[in-house]
């Protein structure tokens, strides 16, 4: 009773959501992340996940983190600082490492703790930090543990940028952050455009490619190999949660980088390092994208037949070069109504609303993989022209 009195303020405020209709409960899977899986005991379509490549369920990660788990064991009992780094957590560093022609990388256990690592500790009072609007929530919070100023530049506007960097000129050090891929709208940042300001005034840049790796460069090396600028950015964050299929997150980048993490990257410092199991399946991972580089073509096979027929119903996509496509409906209650119509019709898409992008730009947001099938991709269309006419969002 007592406790119930003291949480009324949070019951008042989910009440609220309520009304909005913008309470969402947790969708709940009864099946393996896959093109089609059981969600609140119906199958559906599944156009939700960051599965990109469908290695979540790969024979090959799966058959690497049994075998390493039955070596290991199924955690890893310490801190990498302590007693928490085993051989497979420096094998998987030097297969990261190599895959982004860097000369390090370090692995964190996630890449929100990665982002809140890097730049909670690279820099500090007397810096600044050049970040762009729309970047993650995991950058943002960086940047809020970190003691350096920020500045905060206009989505992917280079002049606003050069402005930036003109009004910082003098400070110590002067660290440029960018999304890869914009997680919400799957634009591309400008990259060529953001280094080559970013060299003129003595910048670092750091990239964070949790949408990009696996899906653009060279084997899914990410956005700054899909530009050719390998060797030009000093950092390249990563996770291993999306198109590696399993957990994690890393950065990418000269060895001083690696040693000075070591010694001042909180979640590294203090949060247990990764089940031996999970860095065996990433290391599995980086095989696979090597070995079969037909799936990331396929991907981008998919992703161009959806979203012409998207385009072609008339929904507005955005500003989307990549497999992220937001369906973009307007009010955050339409999304979340258009949401349940589709779940309805079959397919799992999940809308999104304020403040996880802008008030009026609420969305359906889709990820196609490149393990679905045409005939999943004509039904998901199918499923999208019925509701959308339904809810008057296209004619
Ligand atoms: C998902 C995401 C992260 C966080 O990665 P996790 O491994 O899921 O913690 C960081 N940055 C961006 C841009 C992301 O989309």
């Amino acid at each position: 009773m007592i406790t119930e009195k003291r949480t009324q303020f949070l019951a008042d405020e989910l009440e609220q959501l309520r009304r909005q209709g913008l309470f969402r409960p947790l969708r709940i899977l009864e099946s393996a992340q896959d093109t089609e899986v059981i969600v609140d005991g119906k199958r559906v379509l599944n156009l939700s996940s960051n599965n990109y490549l469908g290695l979540t369920t790969h024979p090959r990660l799966k058959a690497a983190m049994i075998e390493a788990t039955e070596k290991w064991g199924a955690g890893s009992g310490a801190v990498r600082t302590i007693a928490g780094t085993m051989t497979v957590h420096e094998d998987l560093e030097r297969r990261l490492a190599e895959f982004k022609h860097t000369e390090a990388s370090l692995v964190l256990q996630s890449g929100f703790t990665a982002n809140l690592g890097v730049l909670q500790s690279l820099v500090k009072e007397g810096d600044v930090i050049i970040s762009d609007e729309l970047n993650h929530a995991s950058i943002i919070d960086g940047i809020r543990l970190s003691k350096a100023e920020r500045s905060i530049f206009k989505h992917r506007d280079m002049d606003d940028l050069e402005r930036h960097l003109e009004m910082h000129r003098e400070k110590r050090v002067k660290l440029v952050v960018t999304d890869g891929v914009f997680s919400m709208d799957g634009d591309i940042a400008p990259l060529p455009a953001i280094v080559e300001r970013a060299e003129r005034f003595g910048a670092l840049v750091m990239v964070d490619d949790a949408h990009a790796s696996g899906v653009l460069g060279k084997n899914g090396r990410g956005s700054v190999n899909h530009f050719g600028l390998d060797g030009r950015v000093d950092l390249q964050m990563g996770t291993l949660s999306k198109a590696i299929g399993v957990l994690g997150g890393y950065v990418a980048g000269p060895q001083p980088v690696r040693d000075f993490l070591i010694h001042r990257a909180r979640p590294f410092l203090f949060s247990t390092s990764h089940p031996p199991g999970v860095a065996a399946a990433c290391i599995a991972a980086i095989d696979v994208l090597l070995a079969e580089p037909e799936r990331i073509d396929r991907l981008w096979k998919n992703t161009a037949r959806f979203k012409e027929g998207l385009k072609r119903m008339g929904f507005e996509t955005g500003a989307s070069e990549t497999p992220i496509t937001p369906v973009i409906v307007g009010k955050g209650a339409v999304a979340m109504d258009f949401s349940d119509r589709l779940f309805k019709l079959g397919v799992f898409a999940q809308g999104i609303g304020f403040p996880t992008v802008a008030e009026g730009r609420a969305r359906i947001r889709t990820i196609v993989t490149s393990v679905h099938t045409d005939a999943q991709l004509d039904r998901a269309l199918e499923a999208f022209a019925k509701a959308g006419k339904e809810l008057g969002v296209i004619a």
